[in-house]
């Protein structure tokens, strides 16, 4: 494949009426990157993730406009199942996992492709790469805590394989251990299997030892972008979003 994995172009989304929530934002990610999306509340974040990932047609909120393509194809507006099969998934804010089964339970329930035993591999695969999952197989995952849900929300979205791995804000709400734990994953996930990744994150302190390159959006647009290096270092990341002077 030449060019980049992920390319979007003038992507725009709207939830009707005149206001757009994503408003002709350029992105581009290579495979292997790690780029991370910084944005204040409201600034359009999760709306540019579902964009590029798609709407289920039960959700509101639609791309108006632009275009995304994902492995040289141009995929804009698909539903994230077919996205999924392209081998692009999307962790959502806070991750789906049933409360009433086990981990291990949650795990199988992934809609993997392949044989039986293919399947089988992946799962002890992920289990093995993360010793938190391998330690809880046998627990009911409404017995775990945010974060440790959040993980098992990953591994589930790594059992699809994907090409790309959007995250969006998988620290929110969590204490300063499990963020740690949820970067820790994301780097062995990056380490181990290459995948590229599309990080949405508020928390910069956590984010930036991961991060190729960054994009900054305000009410819909990006205002700065660049080498992960210098948008983190730059004056107006550093006062908004490190409290720094
Ligand atoms: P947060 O960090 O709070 O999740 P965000 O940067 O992810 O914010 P979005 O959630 O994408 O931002 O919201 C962008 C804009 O779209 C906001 O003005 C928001 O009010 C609007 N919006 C988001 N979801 C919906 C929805 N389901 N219906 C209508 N408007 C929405």
């Amino acid at each position: 494949m030449n060019g980049p994995l992920l390319e979007v172009r003038s992507l725009t989304v709207s939830y009707g009426g005149d206001s757009v929530a994503v408003d002709g934002v350029d992105l581009v990610v290579r495979e292997g990157e790690v780029c991370l999306v910084l944005g204040a509340n409201g600034a359009g974040k999760t709306s540019l993730l579902r964009g590029i990932g798609g709407f289920a047609s039960s959700e509101p909120g639609r791309v108006r406009g632009g275009r995304v393509t994902f492995a040289g194809a141009d995929v804009t507006g698909l539903s994230p199942r077919a996205m999924a099969r392209r081998g692009l998934a999307l962790v959502p804010e806070e991750a789906k996992v049933f409360a009433s089964l086990t981990v291990d339970e949650n795990l199988r329930a992934v809609p993997m492709s392949g044989s039986r035993a293919v399947r089988r591999a992946l799962v002890d695969e992920v289990t093995a790469m993360f010793p938190f999952i391998a330690e809880r197989l046998n627990l009911p995952a409404g017995q775990l805590s945010g974060g440790e849900r959040q993980l098992l929300g990953i591994a589930r979205s790594l059992l699809l394989k994907p090409r790309l791995l959007m995250v969006d804000e998988a620290s929110l709400g969590l204490s300063p251990i499990a963020v740690e734990l949820v970067f820790d994953m994301l780097r062995s996930v990056v380490a181990s299997w290459g995948t590229t990744l599309l990080v949405v994150e508020q928390n910069v302190r956590a984010a930036q030892s991961i991060s190729d390159n960054a994009y900054v959006l305000e009410t819909g647009s990006v205002v700065l972008s660049g080498p992960a290096g210098d948008v983190l270092g730059s004056e107006r990341v550093r006062q908004t979003y490190l409290g720094l002077e």
